[in-house]
């Protein structure tokens, strides 16, 4: 039946009918553990019950009204994350990319105040930030950009974890205005950025009149161990993009911001029709009620380092294991050869990972998993990737 579909992905030969916490069903009842969370989405798990009552009285109230009048769920989610993030004003929308598209847009806007009509944003090697324009531009993955162009201008692009970088862009380029960083790349390979970058790059954005935008659309809510990556490092960013974690599968993106940023958008300049409608706000404020409620921002830090700890334990020595590292629940494998085959033996072996920068095992559970999942985690995909190795040695 997928001829009908545009064929913009090579799916998986499986689907799902039912989800519970950690565990998916198919159509024949076979069960999964599910280590990937729909990509960092469902990190409260699936059916999550304060998520499916919030939801189901939602919809029978109320699901959308439009950004014409007045929604107080969304004012109740704004001021939630606000208090969260440190930031001080939120524009909703739908996607993560929907949420780096307005925080490209407060750059322009913050650079044109300044004068600078032909403003640059700083963004990163093996970035990735979207796939619209813009955010396909500003991602650093030239396959994915193959076929597009011409891409939009006013990007920059230098290594990641690295302030000499920083440091030599703003010696060869005029009208720097922001820098767009992920704190822990994710489709690059879960690349974790040092506190020490962040704090560097917080640093220049103050000495320089940047705007620091940080992209926490895959690290955001609870899932790098606090509400927030930065958060470990004791900045704070002026720009906030968060969406895959917000609504544990209700569509709905944020931009959030802080200082002069959050003042940019006037009545005119920005919009959406559905973004923050009464149904995903809703869900938005089951997920933001249930991460305090069971500090689940601690508990991911604490499950992280038992994945990690179970990992090096069981393939720390292995030749052909490169690297085992992450923040929280968002974990990678890296190996020294393409690894794209274990997705489909994972399958196999009933869980469900990813592997992404071809050589990385990318790992995101939901952030619910008890000790048991979690040791279950560790030796399926222990085992797989020790097979995996070994007959290909
Ligand atoms: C997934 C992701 C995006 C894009 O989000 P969409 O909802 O797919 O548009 C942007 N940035 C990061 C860091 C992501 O992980």
């Amino acid at each position: 039946m997928q001829q009908a579909l545009m064929q913009t992905y090579a799916r998986l030969p499986v689907s799902f009918h039912r989800g519970e916490g950690a565990w998916l069903w198919d159509s024949d009842g076979n069960r999964y553990l599910d280590a990937l969370s729909g990509i960092a989405v469902c990190g409260l798990g699936h059916a999550h019950p304060a998520v499916t009552r919030a939801l189901q009285e939602q919809a029978a109230r109320l699901l959308h009204t439009s950004n014409l009048y007045g929604i107080p769920l969304q004012e109740q989610l704004a001021a939630t994350l606000c208090q969260h993030s440190g930031m001080e004003r939120v524009f909703f929308c739908n996607s993560g990319a929907e949420a780096n598209e307005a925080a490209i847009k407060l750059a322009r806007l913050w650079a044109h105040r300044r004068g600078i009509r032909h403003p640059v944003i700083l963004v990163m090697e093996n970035a990735f930030h979207g796939r619209t324009l813009a955010t396909l531009t500003a991602t650093g993955n030239r396959k994915a950009q193959q076929g597009f162009e011409p891409l939009v201008d006013g990007f920059v692009r230098i290594p990641f974890n690295d302030l000499e970088a920083v440091d030599a862009a703003a010696r060869e380029h005029a009208g720097i205005a922001a820098i767009l960083v992920e704190p822990v790349q994710g489709e690059g390979g879960i690349r974790v950025g040092t506190n020490d970058y962040l704090t560097g790059l917080r640093q220049r954005c103050d000495e320089r009149g940047w705007l620091l935008m940080l992209d926490e659309v895959q690290t955001g809510m609870g899932r790098t161990g606090s509400w927030f990556a930065y958060q470990q490092a004791g900045i704070l960013p002026d720009v906030l993009s968060l969406a895959k974690g917000l609504g544990n599968g209700m569509p709905i993106g944020a931009s959030l911001a802080r200082g002069e940023a959050a003042e940019l958008m006037q009545p005119g300049s920005h919009g959406t029709t559905f973004g923050g409608n009464p149904l995903a706000a809703r869900a938005g404020l089951a997920v933001t009620e249930t991460l305090s409620r069971y500090a689940l921002d601690t508990r991911a830090a604490e499950l992280g380092e038992r994945l990690q700890d179970g990992f090096r334990d069981r393939l720390g020595g292995l030749s052909g294991v490169v690297d085992i590292r992450g923040r929280g629940l968002m974990l990678g494998i890296e190996l020294d050869r393409p690894c794209g085959d274990l997705v489909k033996q994972a399958l196999s072996a009933r869980i469900l990972i990813n592997v992404t920068a071809e050589r990385v095992v990318r790992l995101l559970p939901p952030l619910i998993i008890s000790d048991d999942e979690a040791e279950l985690i560790i030796d399926r995909v222990g085992t797989l990737v020790q097979d995996f190795l070994a007959s290909a040695n």
